[in-house]
């Protein structure tokens, strides 16, 4: 019996969810030692990265020489059109599907020393209509069930390169948050007649202690429920399913209210602040997800400087978290933070 690296969904069927096994992608570059913290100079372009323009992927394709933002399909994809499709079905019961979908990487800026808490406002505006288009693009294709971006930011996610980008998974099922948040958005639209979103931010909005930052039609906040001390979400005050459906001038309020949580973040310890970052965005399989409400969700793996939240028996073991802190402190010093990034106040020497 052969056994080759493996590549597809398995379905697992006591949590009904899919798993990807990308068993080929064990020998995807890596840059970089673990260590505590990424060196505070970085070079604007770095002659190993494969992310800078003009250098060579493991591919082989040379980036172009780009000036904003950068997208293309992974060289070591996850879910991919090349994935087998001519899966042996598995033995028993269990059940496997071709992992076909598309792996994206988009680098925000060609600037390697850079992250997104740096980029300008308008600089952040473009990124959300790159984002605008890809979701539209992928989600448009009839395989194409859902559409998570997301970045993982810092070596304790385990990020190879500190290069600024994030990911794109554009999948034939629709991961498990997702679908988790559509079901309860649905049953909630159906039993009160209103978005469960709008009810969680008229919540945040009545108690105000959890706001981050707030401007005409965007807010940030640590969610009342918050699982990770830092966990805040940002999202668009009205009901829109997707960044697609968002207005210009809601992309640009958006932008800045981004900004300012991504700036408050890296504040806080003087460091780049790591994070996972997801857009839960509705999925594009062609359900109905008038109910669903756009939001970005930041889970930053640190309590403090260097402590991580470790995940362990409660959540790894039961799927529930044990959070050790209050919500509302940890929002009240998110508030504290100032708005000008700290690289950029002590470069103009305040
Ligand atoms: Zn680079
Ligand atoms: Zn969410």
């Amino acid at each position: 019996m052969s056994v080759g690296p493996t590549w597809e969904e398995r379905w697992h069927p006591l949590r009904e969810e899919w798993v990807i096994v990308a068993a080929h992608r064990q020998d995807r570059p890596w840059s970089g030692e673990l260590k505590e913290h990424p060196p505070e100079t970085l070079p604007e372009y770095a002659p190993d990265c494969y992310l800078c323009p003009g250098n060579r992927r493991v591919s082989g394709d040379v980036n172009p020489d780009y000036h904003q933002t950068f997208v293309f399909d992974n060289d070591m994809p996850s879910v991919g059109p090349n994935a087998p499709r001519d899966l042996s079905p598995p033995k028993g019961f269990y059940r496997n599907q071709p992992a076909r979908g598309v792996a994206r990487v988009v680098c925000y800026s060609p600037k390697h020393n850079l992250t997104l808490a740096e980029l300008e406002v308008d600089e952040i505006e473009h990124l959300l209509h790159v984002w605008q288009e890809q979701y539209m693009e992928l989600g448009n294709r009839p395989e194409i069930a859902h559409v998570l971006i997301f970045e993982n930011k810092g070596e304790v996610v385990g990020v190879s390169n500190p290069h600024p980008h994030c990911q794109i998974y554009a999948t034939n099922f629709v991961f498990k948050f997702i679908e988790t948040e559509a079901h309860a958005s649905q049953r909630h639209l159906a039993e009160t007649g209103r978005p469960l979103f709008q009810d969680i931010l008229a919540a945040e909005m009545q108690d105000g202690r959890r706001i981050i930052s707030e401007n005409d039609s965007s807010i940030a906040f640590v969610p009342y429920f918050a699982r990770y001390a830092y966990e805040v979400y940002v999202a668009p005050k009205a009901t829109r399913p997707s960044l697609k459906a968002l207005s210009e001038t809601e992309v640009r309020d958006f932008a800045q209210v981004l900004k300012q949580v991504l700036v408050k973040f890296d504040n806080l310890w003087q460091m780049p602040f790591p994070y996972v970052m997801p857009l839960h965005q509705a999925p594009t399989d062609g359900g109905e997800y008038d109910g669903f409400h756009f939001h970005i969700e930041f889970h930053p793996p640190l309590r403090k400087p260097n402590l991580m939240k470790y995940l362990a028996g409660p959540e790894i073991g039961g799927g529930n978290f044990l959070s050790d802190t209050s919500p509302e402190l940890k929002a009240a010093e998110l508030r504290a933070q100032p708005v000008v990034h700290y690289r950029e106040s002590s470069a103009s020497g305040d």
